[in-house]
């Protein structure tokens, strides 16, 4: 078993955590990037197959390095995102540990102690970047437990070939429920059950794409996130394609169903219809198991307990790449950079005092 000193372990290769270890780069910190995976390219990987990017090329970079492509207003593939990670974490000048699962974090007294599934490293400092791909958000819905059919996460899903002709319905209102509804559609029967109305924003505003406007008025930035109790919705980004699809019935709308009885599912309206599949498109949450032992990190919820990042009940611990950690682009490839830049600051300040 290996015992490594370091100055930051950096807990995930994703975005989050390359965008960390730039940064603490930049301030002459010794950060280790721990992957649990075969590389650094957070989940995007698994991501499914058709998937593009809501945010232009143009404003879809990490510090350092723009992603690339003479066609800046495009909307890149998801395997676009693999590749542009996999390039900027070969480009850092860090250790990266692929292949490395965290299974523990320990105070010690000079900071803490990291257990890895095969050793330990000790760190001054920890950044929890493991995103929430991890850690799918299952709500408890009416008979879901009795439906005998196939239920699906969005987290399993890939494309719609393993649904062809049967009857679908996808539980969601945010973007992923609305695209992946709208693709499985165009082979099948698909139904989107939501608790209330889809709301959708214009994906282009005046002639532009609606990144430029929330850039331009510094809405992407502002640091509203201390101010909201909890994440807020977002609508489901819409260049008119989606809402034609569902005013054409392709998938139709329907409340949430109340209940099920073998392979039939119980409409709101007293209905009774066979449905093969349910696909959750009903989000994610905080991935931070290894985070349970360590007192004061996680609430009751098993979400961390912080303030625009640094952990409130554990000094030297911080989190980057939470929804709304710090404003709307805190969990995006264009904003994720500045909030790893205010944690480096901050844990380098406190690692210089020590
Ligand atoms: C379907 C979808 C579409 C999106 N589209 C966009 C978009 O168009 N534009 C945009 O800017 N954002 C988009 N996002 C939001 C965000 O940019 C992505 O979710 C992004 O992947 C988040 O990066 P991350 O590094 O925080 O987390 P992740 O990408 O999830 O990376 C976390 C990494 O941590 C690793 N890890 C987890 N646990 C451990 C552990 N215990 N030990 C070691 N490693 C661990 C994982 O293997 C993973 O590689 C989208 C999100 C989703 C889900």
């Amino acid at each position: 078993m290996e015992y490594v000193d370091v100055d930051v372990a950096v807990i995930g290769g994703g975005q989050s955590g390359l965008a960390t270890a730039h940064a603490l780069l930049r301030r002459g910190l010794r950060p280790v990037v721990l992957e649990a995976s075969d590389r650094a390219a957070g989940s995007w990987p698994r991501y499914y197959d058709s998937l593009t990017l809501f945010s232009p090329a143009r404003y879809s970079s990490l510090p350092g390095m723009p992603f690339p492509g003479a066609d800046r207003a495009r909307y890149p593939h998801r395997d676009e995102v693999v590749a542009y990670l996999t390039a900027y974490s070969g480009r850092l000048d860090a250790e990266i540990r692929t292949g490395c699962r965290v299974t523990g974090v320990h105070r010690t007294d000079g900071g803490f102690e990291v257990e890895l599934e095969d050793g330990r490293l000790s760190a001054r400092a920890v950044v929890a970047a493991s995103g929430t791909f991890g850690r799918p958000h299952r709500p408890a819905l009416p008979g879901l437990e009795a439906f005998a059919g196939r239920v699906v996460h969005a987290a399993d899903y890939h494309s719609p070939a393993s649904f062809s002709g049967g009857r679908v319905v996808v539980v969601g209102a945010g973007n992923s429920a609305v695209q992946i509804a709208a693709e499985l559609a165009e082979t099948t029967r698909v139904t989107l059950a939501t608790r209330g109305p889809v709301k959708f924003a214009a994906q282009r505003v005046l002639g532009r794409d609606l990144h430029f406007w929330t850039v331009r008025t510094g809405l992407d930035a502002a640091p509203l996130g201390r101010l909201l109790p909890r994440p807020p919705a977002q609508p489901v980004l819409d260049d008119g394609r989606y809402r034609a699809a569902l005013a054409a019935g392709q998938p139709d709308r329907r409340p949430l169903f109340d209940g099920a009885d073998g392979t039939k599912l119980v409409w709101s309206d007293g209905q009774r219809e066979e449905a093969d599949a349910i696909v959750l498109a009903t989000g994610y949450r905080p991935d931070l198991p290894y985070l349970a032992g360590l007192d004061g990190a996680l609430d009751a919820d098993r979400n961390p307990r912080h303030r625009e990042g640094l952990a409130t009940g554990v000094p030297g611990l911080a989190f980057v790449g939470l929804e709304w950690q710090r404003s709307l682009s805190s969990n995006s490839l264009r904003g994720v950079g500045r909030d790893a830049e205010r944690i480096a600051r901050r844990l380098a300040a406190r690692l210089a005092r020590r």
